[in-house]
C-alpha cells in the first residue's frame, strides 16, 4: 500500500512558514520545536523535512542523508536540552506515534523528545 502524505497538514504548513513555531534547531534534513502543549518540562518535536507520513515510511522510503540527519537531529537536540543522561541531565524519552492505534494526531513523522521530570513507566 502506497504512503499517502497531505500536504495540509500542520506540520507540512509549518515546514513552508506559513504557521509560526518555536525552533529549537534546524538542519538541512530537520525541523526541531516545541510542542505547543507540552507534556513534560522539555517536549520538543523533531521532524523530517521530507514529505513522509510516519516512522516506516521515512525508514523505507527516505535516502541515506535524511535518514543520519533526521537521526544526529534528534541527537543534537537532546544534547542542547541536556537531557542526555549522565551529560548535564537525568535522561529523556523519545517516542513517535504512528496511525489510528498509535492515536497520531499530525500525519507527519515526528519525534516527541520528552524530559525534565520523572516520565513514569511505561512499558512493563
Ligand atoms: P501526535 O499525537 O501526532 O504524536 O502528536 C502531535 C503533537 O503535535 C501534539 O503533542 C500536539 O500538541 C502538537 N501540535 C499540534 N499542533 C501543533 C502546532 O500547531 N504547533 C506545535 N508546536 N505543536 C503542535
Amino acid at each position: 500500500m502506497a504512503y499517502v502524505y497531505d500536504e495540509q497538514n500542520i506540520f507540512a504548513k509549518i515546514l513552508r512558514g506559513e504557521i509560526p513555531n518555536k525552533t529549537v534547531l534546524e538542519t538541512e534534513h530537520a525541523l526541531a520545536f516545541h510542542d505547543i502543549q507540552p507534556q513534560a518540562p522539555v517536549h520538543v518535536l523533531v521532524i523530517p523535512k521530507g514529505p513522509y507520513v510516519c516512522y516506516d515510511h521515512f525508514a523505507l522510503e527516505a535516502s541515506d542523508a535524511e535518514i543520519v540527519g533526521f537521526n544526529r537531529a534528534v541527537g543534537e537536540v537532546c544534547k542542547m536540552l541536556e537531557i542526555q543522561p549522565g551529560e548535564g541531565g537525568d535522561g529523556y524519552r523519545v517516542i513517535s506515534n504512528a496511525g489510528e492505534n498509535g492515536v497520531q494526531e499530525v500525519p507527519h513523522l515526528h519525534v516527541h523528545v520528552l524530559g525534565g521530570r520523572w516520565l513514569g513507566r511505561m512499558l512493563k
